[in-house]
């Protein structure tokens, strides 16, 4: 169709969010039939480089791209925004405690989710990628009373792709072959990065990695970590923190979400829980998902052992903790 679709993007002269804007503006945000109209929202210290942002897009001259705009005020930014890509948020800097990183990022995404329900549009959806990227979309959820608190995510589509990529290097397989990761819990370490349902080449993921002497303690003691740790791992090998492949998913998480699931094929988002899993309600953690014309739907339960279950456990402590923590601040 050639509906353009309009897109705020917050952050947009961060790092993530530069590398995000001009592959959006190029179609993969939802393919080279839909144009796109680019929504840049910044703190006002950081207008003046998205001002810069969208002079390069300019420069781009991208067909898809029907306008570009720049904003220091949150609610003129999502003003008829259909697709918000939440990317800014505050850095812990040094001597901070996690308290204030909480507090600093709940004021910055309680006044977004007041803007997204004063102003977006009908069909508005979110991923949110600034850290804590689970609760910060809790957060911006509970100040839009409006707009069904599903259509707030956050991302672990990268987690789920180093998965998968990690898989596919450890059974010397294209990422091709491989289907069925499962990302559960909080973006952070804690993360479950779960192969109980992982296939290669349609056999089960675990008897393949068996078959090459590669049993339960090498996915507990190097897989599961290798994933969880491969942020940490980018910065030290870079000299930076993982940027491209971070816009990618970013973009991978939309495009999934508006264009659906392969059959019979899931994604992992976090999304507010549904009380499934032993998840408590509304708390926003990463599950496997089918995603169908712009609605996500978490597995089935399956039956889950109790080394995945202690796991996820670890991981959803670690996020009623956070909603704690700003509930405790008043800001839920
Ligand atoms: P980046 O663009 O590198 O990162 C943006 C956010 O993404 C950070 O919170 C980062 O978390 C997070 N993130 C989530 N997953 C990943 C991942 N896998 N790899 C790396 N990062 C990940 O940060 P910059 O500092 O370059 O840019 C942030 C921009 O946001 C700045 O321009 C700032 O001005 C802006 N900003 C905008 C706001 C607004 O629009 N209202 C509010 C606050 C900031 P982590 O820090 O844990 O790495």
């Amino acid at each position: 169709s050639t509906q353009s679709v309009t897109v705020t993007v917050t952050g947009a002269a961060g790092q993530i969010g530069y590398a995000t804007v001009f592959r959006a503006a190029a179609g993969a945000l939802l393919g080279s039939g839909t144009p796109v109209r680019l929504r840049l929202l910044e703190i006002p210290e950081a207008a003046r480089a998205a001002e810069g942002v969208a002079m390069e897009l300019q420069d781009a001259a991208m067909p898809l791209l029907e306008s570009v705009d720049v904003f220091d005020d949150p609610t003129a930014a999502f003003d008829g925004s259909e697709v918000g890509l939440l990317i800014g948020a505050r850095p812990r800097s040094k001597g901070m405690e996690r308290a204030d990183l909480l507090a600093a990022n709940a004021g910055i995404f309680s006044v977004q989710g007041q803007a997204i329900n004063n102003g977006a549009a009908e069909n508005f959806r979110a991923v949110v990628v600034g850290n804590p990227a689970n609760t910060n979309a809790l957060i911006a959820a509970s100040h839009a009373p409006d707009v069904p608190a599903e259509r707030f995510t956050a991302l672990t589509r990268l987690d789920h792709h180093r998965a998968q990529a990690q898989l596919a290097l450890a059974c010397e397989v294209t990422v091709n072959d491989v289907d069925g990761v499962a990302i559960w819990g909080n973006h952070s370490a804690s993360q479950f990065v779960d192969l109980s349902r992982a296939t290669v080449k349609g056999n089960p993921a675990e008897e393949v990695l068996a078959e090459r002497g590669l049993d339960r303690k090498w996915i507990d003691e190097f897989f599961i970590p290798k994933v969880a740790n491969r942020g940490a791992e980018i910065i030290e090998v870079r000299g930076g923190s993982s940027v491209a492949s971070a816009a990618h998913a970013t973009l991978r998480h939309i495009r999934t979400w508006l264009r659906g699931t392969e059959e019979g094929r899931w994604t992992s988002m976090a999304v507010p829980s549904t009380g499934v899993h032993g998840v408590p309600q509304g708390v926003v953690s990463s599950f496997p998902v089918f995603c169908q014309d712009g609605d996500h739907r978490i597995v089935e339960p399956w039956e889950i052992d109790d080394f995945a279950r202690e796991r996820i456990e670890r991981s959803l402590a670690e996020l009623v903790e956070e909603r704690q923590a700003v509930e405790q601040l008043g800001l839920l």
